[in-house]
């Protein structure tokens, strides 16, 4: 019989995640099914038991279960206990391991897809939510020269570059802050370009060379990505192929396979503007 994996979320109709993992099973030879299951806004634990108890053998979480998932794991990888939110479990015996691997999959999309290295670079983190915490320490670990992170609230700024401080001083502050500074890399961790806002970033944060990368995907480009080419940004990505990536690195903690990226990543982008 195949082992079972799934994604939780609500609403997860429109996960990609089935077909990536479906993709990453047949280019690397691996014997899965992997299914997009609803699990109800106060029911996620009782979903996970009965997911356990059908065989299943590890999980994806997607919103809003993050952080309930890292509060169910009785074991917690080092990049999940600071991310301080758990987007992949792993099933053994009684044990449920959670792990977060967004943050590797941000690192691997920018370092290796896009060929942009991260050592010694100016990096701006725009956002201080769930998804902006669990890149930090992924981000921190390449050794660039120095991190900013801005946020529309600055206070959950200031609070997370302080959470991160034992690692590398971190700087925080509101968007007004960044003015007359630039930046290498800019990354939109903020849900804003969900809603189709854009931000209010001063002039001048795009240093000549730099990346704009924005974690939202989509069919068209978001407000970020437009504002950044207004504003010179270099390079622009979104961010399909940290989905893509999150999902590699998720496929070989449960398998012990690191499955090739570039051509599901390619497949899905054709889809994705078709
Ligand atoms: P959260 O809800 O935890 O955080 C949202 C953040 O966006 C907060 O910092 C919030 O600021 C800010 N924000 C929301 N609306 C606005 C606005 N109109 N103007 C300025 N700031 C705003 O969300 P997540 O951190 O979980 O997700 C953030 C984004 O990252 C989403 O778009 C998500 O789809 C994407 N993502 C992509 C992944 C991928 O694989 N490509 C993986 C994970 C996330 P405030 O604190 O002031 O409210």
């Amino acid at each position: 019989m195949s082992d079972l994996y799934c994604v939780f979320g609500n609403p997860i109709a429109h996960s990609k995640s089935p077909a990536i993992h479906a993709a990453f099973a047949s280019v690397s030879g691996q014997d899965l099914i992997y299914e997009a299951r609803l699990a109800p806004i106060d029911g996620f634990k009782q979903a996970i038991a009965e997911f356990v108890a059908a065989g299943g053998k590890g999980a994806n979480v997607t919103v809003p279960f993050k952080e309930e998932a890292f509060r169910l794991a009785t074991r917690l990888s080092e990049r999940a206990a600071r991310a301080g939110a758990v987007n992949t479990l792993a099933f053994n015996g009684a044990e449920i391991f959670g792990d977060n691997t967004d943050g590797a999959g941000l690192v691997r999309d920018i370092a290796h897809n896009l060929g942009f290295s991260l050592a010694g670079k100016r990096i701006l983190l725009l956002g201080a939510g769930g998804a902006s915490r669990g890149v930090i320490a992924p981000l921190l670990a390449n050794k660039p020269a120095s991190l900013f992170i801005a946020n529309r609230s600055a206070d959950k700024a200031v609070m997370l570059a302080q959470a991160f401080s034992d690692i590398a001083t971190v700087d925080a502050g509101n968007f007004a802050k960044t003015a007359g500074k630039s930046f290498d890399l800019v990354i939109n961790a903020t849900s804003a370009s969900l809603s189709g806002e854009s931000l209010p970033l001063p002039a001048g944060i795009f240093a000549p060379g730099s990346l704009a990368y924005d974690m939202m995907y989509g069919k068209g480009e978001t407000p970020f990505l437009a504002l950044a080419r207004e504003q010179g940004a270099a390079q622009r990505a979104d961010g399909l192929g940290m989905l893509v990536e999150q999902a590699a690195e998720a496929f070989f903690v449960w398998r012990g396979v690191r499955p090739v990226t570039a051509q599901v990543l390619a497949e899905l982008r054709a889809k994705l503007a078709g």
